[in-house]
């Protein structure tokens, strides 16, 4: 399992990636501030880390400098609260390899994590078929076969059945699969999901995800 350093000192946004990473089979380590972002980067095995520029402690910054000082290779996504072109200068001239914009969506954040993996990794590392029943998901081609038959669906469609059957026969309810497809920015009352949910009932069949009432869906195993 790949493992993640979220060094983010905001709870609202280090919950949010802990959990969406998770729940994309990644393994998680949160940290809010820069010390205790360089110790952790400096002491234990990342494959990747996600590192927020304002930290309390150490700027992000300079917790980079100091890993790129020592020779690590370790992939560093930094994460700039706004659209400021110094900040992205300063970290790519420091060692990052990528960086991303906030407010960000999940899948975009999980694009990029692939990237640096890709990089870095053997692509047998992590797991790139999904299989439960007769639907299988490539996440490296982007491609769902439902009995053999190619089945085509847009991105945001695709990343909804990916979440469902990362969870096969458990219960997700509309505010994970809100946040995880369309980010932590969306209304949260919105009913997209269910829409959502409808048009992939109508590709793949209406009897493969169930309604639970008041809470949410889930995927017949
Ligand atoms: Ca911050």
């Amino acid at each position: 399992m790949n493992r993640i350093l979220i060094a983010e000192d905001e709870p609202r946004i280090s919950a949010f990636l802990k959990k969406g990473l998770e729940a994309n089979g990644f393994a998680t380590t949160v940290v809010e501030d820069g010390n205790g972002a360089a110790y952790l980067a400096r002491s234990q095995d990342f494959d990747v880390m996600l590192l927020d520029l304002v930290l309390p402690g150490k700027h992000g910054l300079k917790v980079l400098e100091e890993i790129r000082d020592r020779g690590e290779q370790l992939p560093i996504i930094i994460l700039t609260a706004f659209d400021d072109v110094q900040d992205k200068v300063a970290g790519l001239e420091a060692g990052a390899d990528d960086y991303i914009t906030k407010p960000f969506r999940l899948e975009e954040l999980i694009a990029r994590v692939r990237v640096q993996l890709r990089k870095t990794h053997s692509p047998q590392k992590e797991e790139m078929l999904l299989q439960v029943g007769n639907i299988v998901l490539d996440l490296r081609k982007r491609q769902v076969q439902v009995a053999k038959r190619l089945v085509e669906l847009p991105i945001r469609e695709f990343t909804l059945l990916e979440m469902l059957m990362r969870h096969p026969g458990e219960v997700i309810s509309r505010e994970d699969l809100l946040n995880h497809v369309w980010g932590y920015d969306y209304e949260p009352n919105s009913n997209i999901v269910d829409v959502y949910i409808g048009y992939l009932r109508k590709k793949l069949g209406n009897k493969l995800i169930e309604t639970v009432r008041g809470i949410g869906y889930r995927l017949r195993e």
